[in-house]
């Protein structure tokens, strides 16, 4: 499923280009089309899902289709926190940068009100609202909603929590009864339900498993490495591994992604490489080369970490681990794909210590030795003991130290 199936406005699509998603999401392969058939939604599905494209593409393809003056939001969408407000306004403004006709306002409080009240003073199209700071300004008529033709409630779950309920029924009751809504959250407990049965008419609904916290498919490992020499030594021995079928190598610098790929190449192996400083077509054209198994291992900074499905990516291997734990769950959510197994292996050193105490939590494993008979963390070997337990495919012979070959 490509973006060009249900967006036809080619300057979005080259927004979504410019942003580096090469297919979407499955919330917004699911969420989009049935926004655009104009049916309310009630979708379960979490931060990190792609879900704020899932419902921002199909307002703005409403807003572009359907021109219409007047002033007043068309598109309401409302979310519980600043932080939440100020995200789903950065990914809005990346994806109308070739759309300067359409404005957006933002409200949410901790912010003078002057500053907002500029922007209402002017005509916009979409506003992103936290419930406190929007009624605030309903009060004082800065704002009216007898426009609205789409309200959406994001993180709806997190709102009630939040103990926005009578705000959130009260501002509903300010838009027409004729708007289409459309809510996200990630559970559905009772009072959300019951908020969704007051406010959503016949809605479709569409949920979405998270990425990999109920994947038992994926069986992770977390190797200790010395340095760079040894995370290649390492990676070379990994990838002589027959079972691999395709492997996503994450690094963490664009230019340690050209380096990997070079070396694998001049190993012979089928290696490309894959970043931001590469041209749309560039991109595009390495993903087809994946999926038609012309590449079997895909270098790749974190713009491969989302959205990626491709069923016979066998491994993830993290040469570098990323930023967070989230990050971390995007990445090995790129295999086990469609109830396929998966291996995800990750090479940790010193200075990921936070992070791999989270992975480890979140996976309950352990970090072991880099366990690959020759190639064990030298100094992590101090530390820790190789533990019994699961094993990756590659660990071959005794698990003990067997030699240090250096
Ligand atoms: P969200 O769940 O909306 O918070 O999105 C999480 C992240 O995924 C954001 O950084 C988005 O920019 C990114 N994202 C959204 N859709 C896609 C896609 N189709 N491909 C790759 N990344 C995406």
């Amino acid at each position: 499923m490509s973006f060009k199936n249900f967006i036809k406005e080619a300057k979005i699509i080259q927004a979504i280009e410019d942003l580096g998603f090469t297919d979407p999401t499955p919330i917004q392969e699911k969420a989009i089309p049935e926004i655009q058939k104009g049916h309310d939604l009630r979708a379960a599905a979490q931060t990190g899902t792609g879900k704020t494209a899932a419902f921002i593409l199909p307002a703005l393809t409403r807003l572009v289709e359907s021109p219409s003056k007047g002033t007043g939001p068309r598109i309401l969408i409302l979310l519980p926190t600043r932080e939440l407000a100020m995200q789903v306004e950065a990914e809005t403004a990346k994806l109308c940068r070739h759309l300067p006709h359409i404005v957006t306002a933002c409200v949410y409080g901790g912010v003078p009100y002057y500053v907002q009240n500029k922007k209402l003073s002017k005509k916009y199209d979409i506003l992103i609202a936290t419930p406190g700071r929007l009624i605030d300004f309903l009060k004082q008529k800065k704002i009216q909603l007898s426009r609205v033709e789409m309200m959406v409630l994001d993180e709806a779950d997190r709102m009630l929590d939040m103990g926005f309920i009578e705000p959130v029924e009260y501002i509903a009751s300010l838009t027409p009864q004729s708007r289409q809504t459309v809510m996200f959250s990630a559970t559905y407990g009772r009072k959300v339900i019951m908020l969704a049965e007051k406010l959503l008419r016949d809605p479709v609904a569409i949920k979405i498993a998270p990425e990999v916290r109920e994947q038992s498919q994926i069986e992770q490992h977390l190797h200790h490495t010395d340095n760079l020499d040894h995370k290649y030594r390492l990676l070379e021995h990994l990838l002589a591994d027959t079972m691999i079928n395709q492997a996503i190598i994450f690094s963490s610098t664009k230019a340690q992604t050209e380096q990997i790929s070079n070396k694998l190449r001049q190993s012979g192996l089928d290696a490309a490489a894959l970043h931001g400083d590469m041209n749309q077509r560039q991109r595009t054209r390495t993903m087809q080369l994946m999926r038609d198994k012309k590449v079997r291992f895909l270098v790749a900074t974190d713009v491969a970490a989302r959205g990626i499905d491709v069923q016979t990516i066998s491994h993830v291997i993290n040469f570098d681990l990323p930023h967070s734990l989230d990050d971390y769950i995007h990445r090995i959510g790129r295999t086990g794909r469609a109830g396929s197994k998966g291996i995800a292996i990750s090479f940790t050193s010193y200075k990921d210590h936070q992070l791999r105490k989270q992975i480890e939590r979140f996976a309950g494993l352990q970090t072991t030795p880099a366990a690959v008979a020759g190639q064990p963390a030298d100094r992590e070997n101090r530390k820790f003991r190789p533990r019994s337990g699961p094993r990756t495919g590659f660990q071959r012979g005794p698990r003990k130290r067997t030699s240090f070959i250096r």
